[in-house]
Protein backbone atom coordinates (compact mmCIF):
# COMPACT_ATOMS: atom_id res chain seq x y z
CA UNK A 1 0.00 0.00 0.00
CA UNK A 2 2.83 2.20 1.01
CA UNK A 3 4.88 1.30 -2.62
CA UNK A 4 1.35 2.33 -3.98
CA UNK A 5 1.01 5.41 -2.41
CA UNK A 6 4.66 6.63 -3.33
CA UNK A 7 4.12 6.24 -6.61
CA UNK A 8 1.28 8.90 -6.56
CA UNK A 9 2.97 11.35 -4.34
CA UNK A 10 5.65 11.12 -6.91
CA UNK A 11 3.40 11.29 -9.86
CA UNK A 12 1.58 14.11 -8.73
CA UNK A 13 5.15 16.23 -7.93
CA UNK A 14 6.73 14.94 -11.62
CA UNK A 15 3.65 16.89 -12.99
CA UNK A 16 4.57 19.67 -10.99
CA UNK A 17 7.88 20.14 -12.89
CA UNK A 18 9.61 17.69 -9.98
CA UNK A 19 12.54 15.47 -10.93
CA UNK A 20 12.76 11.89 -8.96
CA UNK A 21 15.96 10.78 -7.65
CA UNK A 22 15.87 7.57 -5.27
CA UNK A 23 19.67 9.48 -4.22
CA UNK A 24 19.03 11.24 -0.86
CA UNK A 25 22.46 13.14 -1.42
CA UNK A 26 21.17 14.39 -4.55
CA UNK A 27 17.46 15.42 -3.38
CA UNK A 28 16.19 18.68 -2.63
CA UNK A 29 13.37 17.30 -0.93
CA UNK A 30 12.86 14.16 1.22
CA UNK A 31 9.71 12.66 1.08
CA UNK A 32 9.51 9.71 3.86
CA UNK A 33 6.34 7.28 3.33
CA UNK A 34 5.08 6.17 6.73
CA UNK A 35 3.09 3.33 8.47
CA UNK A 36 1.57 3.27 11.83
CA UNK A 37 0.19 -0.13 12.12
CA UNK A 38 2.11 -1.08 14.80
CA UNK A 39 4.72 0.88 17.22
CA UNK A 40 7.74 -1.07 15.66
CA UNK A 41 7.03 0.76 12.26
CA UNK A 42 6.87 4.40 13.83
CA UNK A 43 9.87 3.29 15.61
CA UNK A 44 11.56 2.49 11.70
CA UNK A 45 10.82 5.90 10.54
CA UNK A 46 12.24 7.80 13.61
CA UNK A 47 15.60 5.98 12.84
CA UNK A 48 15.01 6.63 9.04
CA UNK A 49 14.45 10.51 10.08
CA UNK A 50 17.23 10.82 12.29
CA UNK A 51 19.85 9.37 9.43
CA UNK A 52 18.95 12.33 7.13
CA UNK A 53 19.99 14.80 10.34
CA UNK A 54 23.74 15.11 8.66
CA UNK A 55 22.23 15.81 5.23
CA UNK A 56 20.43 18.44 6.40
CA UNK A 57 23.21 20.42 8.12
CA UNK A 58 25.10 20.21 5.03
CA UNK A 59 22.40 21.64 3.11
CA UNK A 60 19.92 23.70 5.09
CA UNK A 61 17.33 24.17 2.35
CA UNK A 62 16.78 20.36 2.31
CA UNK A 63 13.13 19.93 2.65
CA UNK A 64 12.20 16.32 4.82
CA UNK A 65 8.62 15.77 4.59
CA UNK A 66 7.20 12.45 6.59
CA UNK A 67 4.25 11.27 4.30
CA UNK A 68 1.09 8.91 5.04
CA UNK A 69 -0.17 7.41 7.94
CA UNK A 70 2.62 8.70 10.62
CA UNK A 71 1.58 11.83 9.93
CA UNK A 72 -1.64 11.68 9.71
CA UNK A 73 -1.84 10.34 13.04
CA UNK A 74 0.80 12.47 14.84
CA UNK A 75 -0.09 15.67 13.10
CA UNK A 76 2.14 18.98 14.28
CA UNK A 77 3.39 17.20 17.00
CA UNK A 78 6.04 15.29 14.67
CA UNK A 79 7.30 18.78 13.88
CA UNK A 80 8.23 19.11 17.77
CA UNK A 81 9.43 15.81 17.90
CA UNK A 82 11.60 15.44 14.89
CA UNK A 83 13.18 18.27 14.00
CA UNK A 84 14.33 17.36 10.87
CA UNK A 85 11.26 17.76 9.69
CA UNK A 86 9.45 21.05 7.75
CA UNK A 87 6.30 19.06 5.69
CA UNK A 88 3.88 16.87 7.00
CA UNK A 89 0.95 15.65 4.04
CA UNK A 90 -1.35 12.61 5.52
CA UNK A 91 -2.53 9.96 2.83
CA UNK A 92 -5.53 12.24 1.53
CA UNK A 93 -3.65 15.50 0.85
CA UNK A 94 -0.89 14.31 -1.97
CA UNK A 95 -2.69 16.66 -4.26
CA UNK A 96 -1.37 19.23 -1.98
CA UNK A 97 1.96 18.24 -2.26
CA UNK A 98 3.40 21.02 -4.63
CA UNK A 99 2.17 23.64 -2.50
CA UNK A 100 3.03 22.36 0.66
CA UNK A 101 6.68 22.15 -0.79
CA UNK A 102 6.58 25.47 -1.88
CA UNK A 103 5.04 27.21 1.45
CA UNK A 104 7.99 24.53 3.35
CA UNK A 105 10.49 26.72 1.14
CA UNK A 106 9.43 30.04 2.29
CA UNK A 107 7.70 29.73 4.95
CA UNK A 108 8.46 27.45 8.31
CA UNK A 109 6.69 24.25 8.23
CA UNK A 110 3.79 23.26 5.89
CA UNK A 111 1.19 20.69 7.01
CA UNK A 112 -2.10 19.28 5.67
CA UNK A 113 -3.37 16.33 7.24
CA UNK A 114 -7.05 17.08 6.24
CA UNK A 115 -9.07 13.43 5.69
CA UNK A 116 -11.34 13.32 2.41
CA UNK A 117 -14.81 11.04 1.92
CA UNK A 118 -14.00 10.87 -1.98
CA UNK A 119 -10.25 11.30 -2.60
CA UNK A 120 -9.48 8.01 -4.71
CA UNK A 121 -6.63 9.39 -6.68
CA UNK A 122 -8.53 8.13 -9.82
CA UNK A 123 -6.79 10.20 -12.24
CA UNK A 124 -3.83 9.87 -11.84
CA UNK A 125 -1.11 7.37 -13.17
CA UNK A 126 1.44 6.17 -10.28
CA UNK A 127 4.89 6.67 -11.52
CA UNK A 128 6.09 3.10 -11.28
CA UNK A 129 9.59 2.58 -10.97
CA UNK A 130 9.22 -1.61 -10.11
CA UNK A 131 10.45 -4.24 -12.47
CA UNK A 132 7.88 -2.81 -15.02
CA UNK A 133 6.12 -6.42 -14.68
CA UNK A 134 3.93 -6.23 -12.14
CA UNK A 135 1.71 -3.11 -10.94
CA UNK A 136 0.08 -2.10 -7.83
CA UNK A 137 -3.64 -0.63 -8.57
CA UNK A 138 -5.59 0.84 -5.77
CA UNK A 139 -8.93 0.00 -6.04
CA UNK A 140 -10.27 1.82 -2.90
CA UNK A 141 -9.08 3.73 0.11
CA UNK A 142 -9.82 4.08 4.14
CA UNK A 143 -11.52 1.34 6.07
CA UNK A 144 -15.04 0.91 7.70
CA UNK A 145 -14.41 -1.85 9.57
CA UNK A 146 -12.74 -0.55 12.99
CA UNK A 147 -11.11 -3.52 14.27
CA UNK A 148 -10.90 -3.03 18.06
CA UNK A 149 -6.69 -2.89 17.80
CA UNK A 150 -6.16 -0.86 14.27
CA UNK A 151 -5.36 2.08 13.33
CA UNK A 152 -6.13 2.55 9.92
CA UNK A 153 -9.38 3.50 9.93
CA UNK A 154 -8.18 6.77 11.88
CA UNK A 155 -5.62 7.48 9.86
CA UNK A 156 -6.43 6.69 6.32
CA UNK A 157 -10.49 7.47 6.88
CA UNK A 158 -13.60 6.31 5.54
CA UNK A 159 -13.65 3.14 3.32
CA UNK A 160 -14.39 4.54 -0.73
CA UNK A 161 -14.02 2.76 -3.70
CA UNK A 162 -12.44 4.19 -6.78
CA UNK A 163 -14.58 4.55 -10.56
CA UNK A 164 -14.58 1.05 -11.77
CA UNK A 165 -14.41 3.01 -15.37
CA UNK A 166 -10.73 4.68 -14.62
CA UNK A 167 -9.24 0.89 -12.82
CA UNK A 168 -10.12 -0.64 -16.30
CA UNK A 169 -8.59 2.12 -18.40
CA UNK A 170 -5.76 1.89 -15.69
CA UNK A 171 -5.42 -1.79 -16.46
CA UNK A 172 -5.22 -1.48 -20.33
CA UNK A 173 -2.59 0.75 -20.17
CA UNK A 174 -0.38 -1.61 -17.97
CA UNK A 175 -1.26 -4.07 -20.52
CA UNK A 176 -0.57 -2.05 -23.52
CA UNK A 177 2.65 -1.05 -21.94
CA UNK A 178 3.42 -4.41 -21.67
CA UNK A 179 2.82 -5.67 -17.83
CA UNK A 180 2.29 -8.89 -16.88
CA UNK A 181 0.80 -8.87 -13.59
CA UNK A 182 -1.71 -6.57 -11.62
CA UNK A 183 -2.28 -6.78 -8.03
CA UNK A 184 -5.87 -5.17 -6.67
CA UNK A 185 -5.25 -3.30 -3.52
CA UNK A 186 -7.44 -2.48 -0.56
CA UNK A 187 -7.81 -2.34 2.98
CA UNK A 188 -10.74 -5.06 2.28
CA UNK A 189 -11.23 -5.37 -1.49
CA UNK A 190 -14.25 -7.74 -1.09
CA UNK A 191 -16.26 -4.38 -0.03
CA UNK A 192 -15.04 -2.70 -3.04
CA UNK A 193 -18.36 -1.17 -4.26
CA UNK A 194 -19.45 1.39 -6.79
CA UNK A 195 -22.72 2.80 -7.50
CA UNK A 196 -24.08 5.21 -10.47
CA UNK A 197 -26.27 3.66 -13.36
CA UNK A 198 -24.91 0.51 -12.63
CA UNK A 199 -23.74 -1.21 -9.91
CA UNK A 200 -19.97 -3.00 -9.44
CA UNK A 201 -18.93 -5.04 -7.08
CA UNK A 202 -15.73 -6.67 -6.18
CA UNK A 203 -16.65 -10.13 -7.88
CA UNK A 204 -18.11 -7.95 -10.85
CA UNK A 205 -14.79 -5.85 -10.84
CA UNK A 206 -12.52 -8.83 -10.67
CA UNK A 207 -14.42 -10.26 -13.81
CA UNK A 208 -13.86 -6.69 -15.70
CA UNK A 209 -10.52 -6.62 -14.66
CA UNK A 210 -9.52 -10.53 -15.98
CA UNK A 211 -11.00 -10.26 -19.14
CA UNK A 212 -8.72 -6.93 -20.13
CA UNK A 213 -6.37 -9.67 -21.57
CA UNK A 214 -6.40 -13.19 -20.93
CA UNK A 215 -2.36 -12.77 -20.43
CA UNK A 216 -2.45 -10.75 -18.07
CA UNK A 217 -1.89 -11.97 -14.25
CA UNK A 218 -4.60 -10.75 -11.74
CA UNK A 219 -4.18 -10.75 -7.71
CA UNK A 220 -5.74 -8.84 -5.12
CA UNK A 221 -4.87 -8.03 -0.84
CA UNK A 222 -6.33 -8.34 1.21
CA UNK A 223 -9.66 -10.26 1.43
CA UNK A 224 -11.41 -10.40 4.77
CA UNK A 225 -12.79 -13.12 5.64
CA UNK A 226 -16.32 -11.88 6.66
CA UNK A 227 -16.88 -10.79 2.74
CA UNK A 228 -15.42 -13.87 0.99
CA UNK A 229 -18.92 -15.03 -0.92
CA UNK A 230 -18.67 -18.12 -2.52
CA UNK A 231 -19.59 -15.87 -6.32
CA UNK A 232 -16.08 -14.21 -5.50
CA UNK A 233 -14.60 -17.46 -5.27
CA UNK A 234 -16.48 -19.17 -8.30
CA UNK A 235 -15.28 -15.72 -10.64
CA UNK A 236 -11.53 -16.68 -9.54
CA UNK A 237 -11.92 -20.36 -10.18
CA UNK A 238 -13.37 -19.33 -13.81
CA UNK A 239 -10.61 -17.36 -14.97
CA UNK A 240 -7.13 -19.16 -15.94
CA UNK A 241 -5.49 -15.81 -15.29
CA UNK A 242 -6.91 -14.71 -12.00
CA UNK A 243 -3.94 -16.36 -9.72
CA UNK A 244 -5.29 -19.19 -7.25
CA UNK A 245 -3.84 -17.14 -4.22
CA UNK A 246 -6.27 -15.57 -1.42
CA UNK A 247 -4.85 -14.02 1.70
CA UNK A 248 -7.03 -14.46 4.08
CA UNK A 249 -5.86 -12.70 7.59
CA UNK A 250 -7.26 -14.94 10.21
CA UNK A 251 -5.66 -12.59 13.41
CA UNK A 252 -7.10 -15.44 15.79
CA UNK A 253 -7.87 -18.69 15.98
CA UNK A 254 -10.49 -17.99 18.87
CA UNK A 255 -14.02 -16.40 18.51
CA UNK A 256 -13.76 -15.51 22.26
CA UNK A 257 -10.49 -13.20 20.94
CA UNK A 258 -12.21 -12.82 17.58
CA UNK A 259 -15.12 -10.92 19.28
CA UNK A 260 -12.76 -8.73 20.93
CA UNK A 261 -11.08 -7.30 18.01
CA UNK A 262 -14.64 -7.08 16.49
CA UNK A 263 -13.67 -8.73 13.52
CA UNK A 264 -17.80 -9.53 12.94
CA UNK A 265 -16.61 -13.60 12.63
CA UNK A 266 -16.37 -16.79 14.55
CA UNK A 267 -13.33 -19.60 14.17
CA UNK A 268 -16.49 -21.52 12.78
CA UNK A 269 -17.28 -18.93 10.05
CA UNK A 270 -13.53 -18.91 9.10
CA UNK A 271 -13.20 -22.27 8.80
CA UNK A 272 -16.47 -22.34 6.53
CA UNK A 273 -14.81 -19.85 3.78
CA UNK A 274 -11.72 -22.18 4.05
CA UNK A 275 -13.57 -24.93 3.75
CA UNK A 276 -15.68 -23.39 0.50
CA UNK A 277 -12.03 -21.85 -1.08
CA UNK A 278 -10.80 -25.70 -1.04
CA UNK A 279 -13.67 -26.59 -3.05
CA UNK A 280 -14.52 -23.93 -5.30
CA UNK A 281 -10.53 -23.19 -6.01
CA UNK A 282 -8.75 -26.34 -5.60
CA UNK A 283 -5.19 -26.17 -5.35
CA UNK A 284 -4.98 -22.34 -3.93
CA UNK A 285 -2.63 -20.51 -2.26
CA UNK A 286 -3.54 -19.55 1.07
CA UNK A 287 -1.56 -16.91 3.56
CA UNK A 288 -2.47 -15.10 6.35
CA UNK A 289 -1.88 -12.81 8.99
CA UNK A 290 -2.10 -13.15 12.65
CA UNK A 291 -1.07 -11.89 15.92
CA UNK A 292 -0.52 -13.12 19.29
CA UNK A 293 -0.97 -11.62 22.76
CA UNK A 294 -4.22 -9.14 22.73
CA UNK A 295 -5.80 -8.03 24.97
CA UNK A 296 -6.89 -10.65 27.86
CA UNK A 297 -5.53 -13.65 25.18
CA UNK A 298 -4.82 -17.08 27.22
CA UNK A 299 -3.00 -20.12 26.24
CA UNK A 300 -6.25 -21.98 25.55
CA UNK A 301 -6.54 -18.46 23.13
CA UNK A 302 -3.11 -19.07 21.84
CA UNK A 303 -3.99 -22.87 21.35
CA UNK A 304 -6.82 -21.89 19.31
CA UNK A 305 -4.94 -20.00 17.21
CA UNK A 306 -2.26 -23.07 16.82
CA UNK A 307 -4.66 -25.62 16.27
CA UNK A 308 -6.47 -23.78 13.19
CA UNK A 309 -3.31 -22.69 11.65
CA UNK A 310 -2.40 -25.93 11.50
CA UNK A 311 -5.99 -27.39 10.18
CA UNK A 312 -5.57 -24.43 7.84
CA UNK A 313 -2.55 -25.78 6.22
CA UNK A 314 -1.58 -22.01 5.56
CA UNK A 315 1.69 -21.76 2.98
CA UNK A 316 2.39 -18.74 4.15
CA UNK A 317 1.81 -15.98 7.33
CA UNK A 318 2.64 -12.37 8.15
CA UNK A 319 3.19 -13.15 12.21
CA UNK A 320 2.99 -10.13 14.66
CA UNK A 321 2.88 -9.23 18.35
CA UNK A 322 -0.03 -6.94 19.55
CA UNK A 323 0.95 -3.64 19.90
CA UNK A 324 -1.10 -1.30 21.05
CA UNK A 325 -2.25 1.94 19.27
CA UNK A 326 -3.60 5.17 20.68
CA UNK A 327 -6.68 5.89 19.97
CA UNK A 328 -8.00 2.63 19.33
CA UNK A 329 -11.15 1.20 20.82
CA UNK A 330 -8.64 -1.26 22.53
CA UNK A 331 -6.25 1.38 23.65
CA UNK A 332 -9.38 2.83 25.25
CA UNK A 333 -11.37 0.27 27.05
CA UNK A 334 -9.12 -3.04 26.64
CA UNK A 335 -6.58 -3.76 28.90
CA UNK A 336 -2.91 -4.62 27.12
CA UNK A 337 -2.60 -7.20 29.72
CA UNK A 338 -0.48 -9.82 27.95
CA UNK A 339 3.37 -9.69 29.30
CA UNK A 340 5.58 -8.87 26.67
CA UNK A 341 7.51 -11.89 27.58
CA UNK A 342 4.30 -14.10 27.01
CA UNK A 343 3.34 -12.12 23.61
CA UNK A 344 7.04 -12.94 22.20
CA UNK A 345 6.99 -16.55 23.37
CA UNK A 346 3.76 -17.19 21.85
CA UNK A 347 4.72 -15.38 18.64
CA UNK A 348 7.69 -17.67 18.22
CA UNK A 349 5.42 -20.95 18.84
CA UNK A 350 2.97 -19.48 15.85
CA UNK A 351 6.26 -18.55 13.71
CA UNK A 352 8.43 -22.15 14.67
CA UNK A 353 4.53 -24.16 13.73
CA UNK A 354 4.33 -21.96 10.42
CA UNK A 355 8.06 -22.56 9.35
CA UNK A 356 6.87 -26.42 9.57
CA UNK A 357 3.61 -25.76 8.09
CA UNK A 358 5.29 -23.50 4.95
CA UNK A 359 8.04 -26.67 4.40
CA UNK A 360 5.44 -29.26 4.39
CA UNK A 361 3.38 -27.22 1.63
CA UNK A 362 6.53 -26.95 -0.45
CA UNK A 363 7.12 -30.77 -0.10
CA UNK A 364 3.36 -30.84 -1.26
CA UNK A 365 4.65 -29.56 -4.69
CA UNK A 366 7.73 -31.68 -5.61
CA UNK A 367 7.66 -33.27 -8.87
CA UNK A 368 4.62 -30.87 -9.48
CA UNK A 369 4.99 -28.58 -13.06
CA UNK A 370 3.50 -24.71 -12.34
CA UNK A 371 3.43 -22.00 -15.05
CA UNK A 372 5.85 -19.61 -13.46
CA UNK A 373 5.79 -15.47 -14.21
CA UNK A 374 10.17 -15.03 -14.87
CA UNK A 375 10.45 -11.90 -12.49
CA UNK A 376 14.54 -11.80 -12.65
CA UNK A 377 17.65 -12.79 -11.27
CA UNK A 378 17.22 -14.83 -8.14
CA UNK A 379 19.05 -13.54 -5.02
CA UNK A 380 21.53 -16.01 -4.75
CA UNK A 381 22.93 -16.83 -7.85
CA UNK A 382 23.85 -15.20 -11.36
CA UNK A 383 23.00 -18.58 -13.51
CA UNK A 384 19.62 -19.02 -11.79
CA UNK A 385 16.52 -16.86 -12.20
CA UNK A 386 13.29 -16.60 -10.15
CA UNK A 387 9.57 -16.32 -10.65
CA UNK A 388 6.18 -16.72 -9.02
CA UNK A 389 3.25 -19.34 -9.66
CA UNK A 390 -0.14 -18.40 -9.46
CA UNK A 391 -0.67 -19.19 -6.05
CA UNK A 392 2.11 -16.75 -5.37
CA UNK A 393 5.00 -19.55 -4.24
CA UNK A 394 8.67 -18.24 -5.33
CA UNK A 395 10.02 -20.71 -7.49
CA UNK A 396 14.22 -20.43 -8.27
CA UNK A 397 15.38 -22.41 -11.66
CA UNK A 398 18.10 -22.69 -14.20
CA UNK A 399 18.38 -19.48 -16.17
CA UNK A 400 18.95 -20.59 -19.60
CA UNK A 401 17.76 -18.37 -22.40
CA UNK A 402 14.77 -17.00 -19.86
CA UNK A 403 13.81 -13.64 -19.71
CA UNK A 404 11.80 -11.40 -17.65
CA UNK A 405 8.51 -11.30 -18.58
CA UNK A 406 8.31 -15.04 -19.47
CA UNK A 407 5.67 -17.42 -18.78
CA UNK A 408 7.38 -20.94 -18.13
CA UNK A 409 6.70 -24.39 -16.93
CA UNK A 410 8.56 -25.08 -14.16
CA UNK A 411 8.92 -28.63 -12.77
CA UNK A 412 9.55 -28.39 -8.87
CA UNK A 413 12.59 -30.98 -7.37
CA UNK A 414 13.35 -29.17 -4.16
CA UNK A 415 12.39 -26.81 -1.47
CA UNK A 416 13.31 -24.66 1.39
CA UNK A 417 10.40 -23.40 3.72
CA UNK A 418 10.70 -20.50 1.24
CA UNK A 419 11.16 -21.39 -1.93
CA UNK A 420 10.62 -23.69 -4.37
CA UNK A 421 13.14 -25.01 -6.38
CA UNK A 422 12.87 -26.96 -9.86
CA UNK A 423 14.17 -26.93 -13.75
N1 LIG B 1 -6.81 -4.57 6.10
C1 LIG B 1 -6.07 -5.73 6.32
C2 LIG B 1 -4.79 -5.59 7.09
C3 LIG B 1 -4.34 -4.31 7.59
S1 LIG B 1 -3.01 -4.22 8.69
C4 LIG B 1 -6.95 -6.73 7.05
O1 LIG B 1 -7.92 -6.40 7.66
O2 LIG B 1 -6.59 -7.87 7.02
C5 LIG B 1 -2.05 -5.65 8.40
C6 LIG B 1 -2.01 -6.60 9.55
O3 LIG B 1 -1.35 -6.00 10.66
C7 LIG B 1 -3.34 -7.02 10.14
O4 LIG B 1 -3.94 -8.03 9.40
C8 LIG B 1 -2.96 -7.48 11.53
O5 LIG B 1 -2.57 -8.82 11.54
C9 LIG B 1 -1.78 -6.61 11.85
N2 LIG B 1 -2.11 -5.55 12.82
C10 LIG B 1 -2.96 -4.52 12.67
N3 LIG B 1 -3.01 -3.78 13.80
C11 LIG B 1 -2.16 -4.36 14.68
C12 LIG B 1 -1.75 -4.07 16.00
N4 LIG B 1 -2.26 -3.03 16.68
N5 LIG B 1 -0.83 -4.88 16.60
C13 LIG B 1 -0.32 -5.94 15.93
N6 LIG B 1 -0.66 -6.26 14.68
C14 LIG B 1 -1.58 -5.49 14.05
FE1 LIG C 1 -7.61 -2.56 10.19
FE2 LIG C 1 -9.65 -4.24 10.37
FE3 LIG C 1 -9.69 -2.28 8.53
FE4 LIG C 1 -8.00 -4.36 8.25
S1 LIG C 1 -10.25 -4.46 8.23
S2 LIG C 1 -7.52 -2.18 8.01
S3 LIG C 1 -7.44 -4.79 10.37
S4 LIG C 1 -9.75 -2.01 10.74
Amino acid sequence: MNISDSEVAVSILKKNNYSFTDNPERADVILVNTCSVRENAEVRVRGRLNAFKPLKKKKPKLIVGVIGCMAERMKETLFKEEAVVNMIAGPDAYRNLPGLLEKAVNTADAIDTDLSDHETYSDIIPHRTGNKLSAFISIMRGCNNYCSYCIVPYVRGKERSRDYRSIIREVEHLVDQGYSEVVLLGQNVNSYYWRDKEIVSFTRLLEMVAEVSPDLRVRFTTSHPKDMPDETLEVIAKYDNICKHIHLPLQSGSTRILDMMNRKYSREMYVDRVRAIREIVPGCGLTTDVFTGFCSETAEDHQQTLSLMEWAEYDFAYMFKYSERPGTYAAKYLKDDVPEKVKIQRLEEIIRLQKMLSEESNKRDINKTFEVLVEGRSKKSENQLSGRTSNNKVVVFPKQDYNPGDIIKVKITDYTSATLIGH
